[in-house]
């Protein structure tokens, strides 16, 4: 069992320590909330002053922050803080579970390899729900073997783990996964508000898109409607899972890693559009099934 430090424990991170913990693992957290790291510190986790505190004597350092800029902030320092690349134990294996720009990636990997440390992107898709199960997809960049070290780790927090490529490539599969889910999420949501707002039952329609050529993760996982599943974000007031503003975040990813190769994705665009205007009208931290609520207004207008 190893001496692990986990940074970062919010919607994902929290149920993927404690995923770690109960596995057998020894953790010592950090979160920028005192609120989050004492729900693991009552589930036996030690709980760090900071991440250069939490990565001491770590033989696994896991870091699960939301975006580009926090990543590079907790590696390579920020203002008023130090980067924790220097103070990671020459052994120590490294896990940014995070989804970032494969080139933050490719960064981060190329200054650890400097140190000599081993550094894997290990973004991963399943949600807060497969967070909780351990039953999370791993979509891992980086060598071969650092790969096969990190697999009895990632084990205990996923069941599909995937070797992408190289640095940056656990990223690039993440961002594409992403922007089909952004795409079908609202997919879903405007046939289903198009349906209620023509007389259909929400749990009906479901049922039959379930059933029919329409069928996807949403339909079957994750419904956008109030009231149509129980245990989603949906039917908890769009509250928890995976906010606008991320998914808002991943699209842009995805724009961005498509102007790189001068690739045509309207409708990750159109999605991108679509994210960016509710969180203008103040959706950007309800879950992102909440689309629902901007087209259903729509449909109903
Ligand atoms: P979140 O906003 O719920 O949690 C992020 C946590 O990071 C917060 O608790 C915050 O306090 C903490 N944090 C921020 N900066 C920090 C710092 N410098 N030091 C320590 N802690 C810091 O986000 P989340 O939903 O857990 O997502 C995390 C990552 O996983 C994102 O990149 C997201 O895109 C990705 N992801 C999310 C989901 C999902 O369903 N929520 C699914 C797959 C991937």
């Amino acid at each position: 069992m190893s001496q692990i430090a986990f940074i970062g424990l919010g919607n994902m991170g929290a149920p993927m320590a404690l995923n770690l913990l109960k596995a057998g693992h020894r953790l010592r957290v950090y979160d920028l909330s005192a609120a989050a790291m004492d729900k693991l510190a009552s589930a036996g986790a030690q709980c760090a002053s900071s991440a250069a505190d939490a990565v001491l004597e770590a033989e696994v350092v896991i870091s699960m922050l939301p975006a580009s800029r926090h990543v590079e902030a907790l590696y390579f320092g920020a203002k008023n803080s130090p980067g924790i690349l220097g103070l990671i134990a020459d052994d120590a294996l490294v896990l940014d579970c995070s989804t970032i720009a494969p080139q933050t990636a490719i960064q981060l990997a190329s200054a650890a390899a400097e140190r000599g440390l081993s550094l894997l992107d290990a973004p991963v898709s399943g949600g807060t729900a497969g967070a909780a199960a351990g039953t999370l997809t791993f979509m891992v960049g980086g060598l071969l073997n650092d790969l096969e070290r990190a697999r009895p780790i990632l084990s205990a927090m996923g069941k599909n783990i995937f070797h992408a490529g190289s640095y940056g490539a656990g990223q690039t599969a993440k961002i594409c996964n992403n922007m089909l889910l952004g795409i079908l999420m609202a997919g879903t949501a405007e046939a289903l508000a198009l349906g209620v707002a023509n007389g259909l039952d929400a749990h009906v329609l479901s049922d039959i898109m379930r059933q029919s050529s329409g069928r996807n993760w949403a339909l079957e996982l994750y419904n956008p409607c109030p009231g149509v599943m129980d245990n989603v974000p949906a039917s908890r007031g769009y509250s928890g899972g995976f906010g606008v503003d991320l998914m808002l975040k991943d699209l842009g990813l995805a724009a961005e890693s498509a102007r790189t190769v001068q690739a045509a994705v309207p409708l990750g665009e159109l999605a991108r559009n679509l994210y960016a205007l509710h969180s203008q009208q103040g959706a950007g931290a309800l879950d992102f099934s909440s689309i629902y609520s901007l087209l259903g207004r729509k449909a109903e207008d």
